[in-house]
C-alpha cells in the first residue's frame, strides 16, 4: 500500500484550480493525470527577456519586453488572423496577432491608446514586425517582466503555457514533506537540493543541481526495483529443469554452433537446473544466432518434461520463428504450435487444449499466449523475443504464469550501451553473443543523395534482374502510423509501376493475413522487393535479400538504423546498403550516416548512438521512449546510474544483513529503508515493493 504520505501528489489533477472538462484532454495527452506528474513535468527549456524601448533595438526571433500603444484593431474576415496594431515610443509600428479564440481576449487585453507592457517573441511579418501570441500583456508591471526567466514547457492544443505554469504553481505549493531518501554523504558531496527544494528550483530556472537529484531519485527508485525483484526471485520456488539432451541430439541444425551460442547454451542450462527461476538476458547483434540458444533451452524443458513459450514481437515475427523450429525440430517429434492473436475457432481451441493437457511442448506466438483463458499444464519456461520494449513489471506478469515461477530467458537484439543494460535488465544475468557465425561478410553500406533516386531504381532494378532480393524501407513520419503507411503506398505504387509483380509490401496497417502472404511470397523468392515500413526491423530473416535501400535514413536513429540493415548480409552472397539522405541534414544526421559506413560493430553504434543524443539535447527533453525513466536525461543516465546502482546495492545489503532471519519483508528496513519505499512509490516502481510484501 502506498504510505499516505504521497497522498497528495496522487490526487487527481482536476481537484486543482481552473482545471474543468477542457483541460482534461491535453493533460491526459501528456500523462498529466496526478499532482506526482504534474510537479515531474519540467520545463524543457527557459527563456529569458531582454527589456528594449524601441522595436528598431530587437532583431527577429528575440525575446523582448516593451512598452506598446495599441492603435488599430483588425480583424480579418473568415478565419485569418486578428491583428492590433501597436507602436512604441518613437512611432515604430509592429502587429500583435492573434488567433483563433485568442482573439477574443486581445480585445479586451489591447485597448486603444493606452500604454501595455508586451513580451513576445519579435518576428519579421512581410515588411514589419510582430509578435504572434504575446505571453503576456500587462498594463503595470513591466519590471516584472523584465526580470521574469520563464519556463517553457512541452504543451498538448487545448493548455497554454500561462495554465500550465499555474498548475504547477498550485502542485508546488501541496508538495508533501517525505522523508530523506539519499545518503546524506552523498547530498552533501553533490550538494544536492531537498527533494521538494529540488523540485521548486527545476521549475524556476536552469539548476543543475536539482535536476541532477531529481534524476538521481528516479534512477536509485529503478535501481532499487530491479535488484528487489532480483533478491526476490532468488528466493522464489520454481522447478529444476534438467534434460538429458535426448531431444536436442536428434535436432538438425544446418550448421555448427559458434562458441558463443555454446557457452550461453550451457549457461541457461545451468540456470535451468536450479530450482531458483532463472532470469537470464540473451544479448547479441542482430544474425548472432539467438534463435537456436532459444530453440535449445525450450528444448531443455521439454525434455524434462515441462512445456516452454516463445513469445515474439510481432505475428509476422512469431509465424517465422515457427516455420524455422518446426522445420528443425522435425525429427525430435516434439510438438510445436502457433497461436496468435488472430487464430480463431477450431484451430485455437485446439491449440489451447493441447497447452491445457500437455500435448503441446512449445507454443509460439504473440502476446495472445499470455492471455487469462490461455492455461499451462506445467509452463517451464517463458523465452521472450527482441523484447527491449518491454518494462520489467511486463515481464513479471508473463512469469505469474505458471503454477510455480516458470524460467525467464529475454533475447534482445539492441546492443544496448552497458548502462542502460543496467537500467533496462538490472535484476536479470547477462549472457552475451558476442561472436557473429562465421564467413558473414560486411555490409557495403554508402550514402546515398535522395536526389539520385533514379540511379538508386535503376540498380535495384538490375540487382533484380539479377535474381537477387532487396528490401526498400520507408521513412518514419513523425511516429505517425497512418503518414508512415502513406509513404509506403506511394513508394511501393511507383516502384510496382516499373518492376510489377515483382514487388511486395508490409507495414504496420495491412490485415495480417495481407503481411503473412507479402512476407510469405518474399521469402519464399517469389516477390524479389519488399516495400516495407519498420515492421521489418526486428528479427526477419531472409538470407537470400542482399540489398537494403533506406530513405531519408538521417531520420532514423542509429540503433534502429542498425537493426534495420542487419536485414541483409545473412548469407554466403556480399550484401550492399544504400542509405539515401534528404539535403536538409543536421550535423547530427551527418555524423550518424558517416559512422554507420564506417562500422558494423552494434555496440559501437549503440554507444555512439547515445552519445550523440545525449549530446546536443535540451535540459529535461523527454527521451525516446527506449529509456524506462521519464526524468533522467541520456546524459544523466550515463553519469549518474552507476552511482545510484551502488547506492541501492547497499541499501539492500544492509537490509539483508540485518535481517537476519531471510524474511522478505526485512528489507528495506530502519529510516532511510522506509524513505526508499516511499521513492519506490514515488515513482511508480511498486513491483519491487510487491515483492517485499508478498514474500
Ligand atoms: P538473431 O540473433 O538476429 O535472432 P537468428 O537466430 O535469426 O539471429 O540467426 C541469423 C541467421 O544466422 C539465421 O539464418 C540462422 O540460421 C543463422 N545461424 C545461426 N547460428 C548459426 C551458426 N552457428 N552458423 C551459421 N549460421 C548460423
Ligand atoms: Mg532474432
Amino acid at each position: 500500500m502506498r504510505p499516505d504520505i504521497l497522498n497528495p501528489l496522487f490526487t487527481p489533477t482536476d481537484t486543482l484550480e481552473g482545471v474543468g472538462p477542457k483541460l482534461a484532454k491535453p493533460l491526459n495527452k501528456l500523462g498529466l493525470n496526478r499532482l506526482r506528474d504534474v510537479a515531474y513535468h519540467l520545463p524543457e527549456r527557459f527563456v529569458t527577456r531582454r527589456a528594449v524601448a524601441n522595436l528598431d533595438d530587437a532583431g527577429a526571433g528575440e525575446q523582448v519586453v516593451i512598452a506598446l500603444v495599441p492603435t488599430e484593431h483588425q480583424a480579418s474576415r473568415g478565419r485569418g488572423p486578428y491583428r492590433v496594431l501597436a507602436q512604441d515610443d518613437a512611432g515604430n509600428i509592429c502587429a500583435l496577432t492573434y488567433f483563433g479564440r485568442a482573439s477574443y481576449s486581445a480585445r479586451k487585453l489591447l485597448p486603444v491608446g493606452e500604454k501595455r507592457w508586451v513580451a513576445g517573441r519579435i518576428d519579421q511579418y512581410g515588411q514589419m514586425l510582430q509578435i504572434v501570441h504575446p505571453d503576456h500583456v500587462v498594463a503595470e508591471g513591466g519590471d516584472t517582466l523584465r526580470r521574469l526567466c520563464e519556463p517553457v514547457y512541452r504543451l498538448a492544443e487545448g493548455l497554454t503555457q500561462p495554465k500550465l505554469a499555474s498548475l504547477v504553481a498550485q502542485t508546488l505549493e501541496k508538495l508533501p514533506s517525505l522523508p530523506e531518501w539519499i545518503a546524506p554523504s552523498l547530498l552533501d558531496r553533490m550538494q544536492w537540493p531537498a527533494w521538494s527544494d529540488a523540485l521548486e528550483l527545476a521549475h524556476r530556472g536552469e539548476h543543475a543541481a536539482a535536476r541532477d537529484r531529481l534524476a538521481y531519485d528516479e534512477l536509485l527508485a529503478n535501481s532499487l526495483a530491479l535488484l528487489l525483484v532480483r533478491a526476490d526471485n532468488r528466493r522464489k520456488k520454481g522447478r529444476s529443469l534438467a534434460g538429458d539432451g535426448r531431444l536436442r541430439d536428434r535436432v538438425e541444425l544446418p550448421f555448427p554452433l559458434t562458441g558463443a551460442q555454446t557457452r550461453s547454451i550451457g549457461e541457461i542450462e545451468a540456470d535451468l537446473a536450479q530450482e531458483a527461476p532463472m532470469l537470464r538476458l540473451l544479448q547479441g547483434d542482430v544474425g548472432a544466432g539467438k534463435t537456436v540458444v532459444a530453440l535449445a533451452a525450450m528444448l531443455i524443458a521439454a525434455e524434462a518434461g515441462a512445456q516452454a513459450a516463445l513469445l515474439a514481437p510481432t505475428e509476422i515475427l512469431a509465424r517465422q520463428h515457427f516455420e524455422t523450429l518446426r522445420r528443425m525440430t522435425a525429427p525430435t517429434g516434439v510438438q510445436i504450435a502457433l497461436l496468435t492473436g488472430r487464430d480463431k475457432g477450431r484451430s485455437r481451441e485446439g491449440t489451447l487444449l493441447g497447452l491445457m493437457d500437455g500435448s503441446i511442448d512449445i507454443v509460439i506466438g504473440t502476446h495472445a499466449i499470455f492471455q487469462d483463458n490461455v492455461n499451462y499444464r506445467d509452463l517451464g519456461l517463458v523465452v521472450i523475443d527482441e523484447q527491449h520494449r518491454f518494462g520489467v513489471s511486463q515481464r513479471l506478469a508473463l512469469s505469474g504464469k505458471g503454477r510455480r515461477t516458470p524460467h525467464t530467458l529475454a533475447m534482445t537484439a539492441t546492443p544496448i550501451p552497458r548502462t542502460l543494460t543496467l537500467a533496462q535488465y538490472g535484476e536479470m544475468d547477462v549472457s552475451r553473443l558476442d561472436e557473429l557465425p562465421p564467413g558473414r561478410q560486411a555490409i557495403d553500406t554508402r550514402v546515398v543523395a535522395l536526389d539520385r533516386m533514379d540511379s538508386v531504381v535503376a540498380g535495384v532494378g538490375r540487382h533484380i534482374a539479377g535474381g537477387q532480393q532487396a528490401y526498400w524501407v520507408c521513412p518514419m513520419v513523425h511516429d505517425d502510423e497512418t503518414s508512415e503507411m502513406a509513404a509506403a503506398e506511394a513508394r511501393y505504387a511507383a516502384l510496382r509501376e516499373i518492376f510489377g509483380a515483382d514487388v511486395v509490401m508490409v507495414h504496420g496497417q495491412m490485415k495480417s493475413e495481407d503481411k503473412d502472404a507479402a512476407m510469405e511470397c518474399f521469402a519464399a523468392g517469389e516477390a524479389k522487393l519488399l516495400v516495407a515500413t519498420t515492421v521489418i526491423e526486428v528479427g526477419v530473416d531472409v538470407p537470400s535479400a542482399t540489398l537494403m535501400v533506406i530513405e531519408q535514413a538521417e531520420r532514423f536513429g542509429l540503433a534502429q538504423l542498425h537493426q534495420l540493415r542487419g536485414r541483409v548480409g545473412r548469407g554466403a552472397e556480399k550484401s550492399t546498403c544504400l542509405l539515401l539522405r534528404g539535403d536538409m541534414l543536421s550535423e547530427t544526421a551527418r555524423d550518424r550516416l558517416t559512422l554507420m559506413r564506417e562500422t558494423q560493430d552494434g555496440f559501437l553504434l549503440a554507444e555512439e548512438d547515445l552519445r550523440l543524443r545525449g549530446g546536443g539535447e535540451l535540459l529535461g527533453t523527454r527521451q525516446s521512449g527506449d529509456t524506462p525513466f521519464n526524468v533522467a536525461t541520456l546524459e544523466q543516465i550515463q553519469r549518474l546510474l552507476p552511482v545510484a546502482h551502488d547506492d541501492a546495492r547497499m541499501l539492500l545489503d544492509r537490509a539483508e544483513a540485518e535481517g537476519a532471519d531471510g524474511k522478505p519483508g526485512a528489507a528495506l528496513a530502519g529510516e532511510r529503508g522506509d524513505a526508499a519505499r516511499t521513492l519506490l512509490y514515488l515513482f511508480e516502481r511498486d513491483f519491487g515493493v510487491r515483492t517485499l510484501r508478498g514474500g
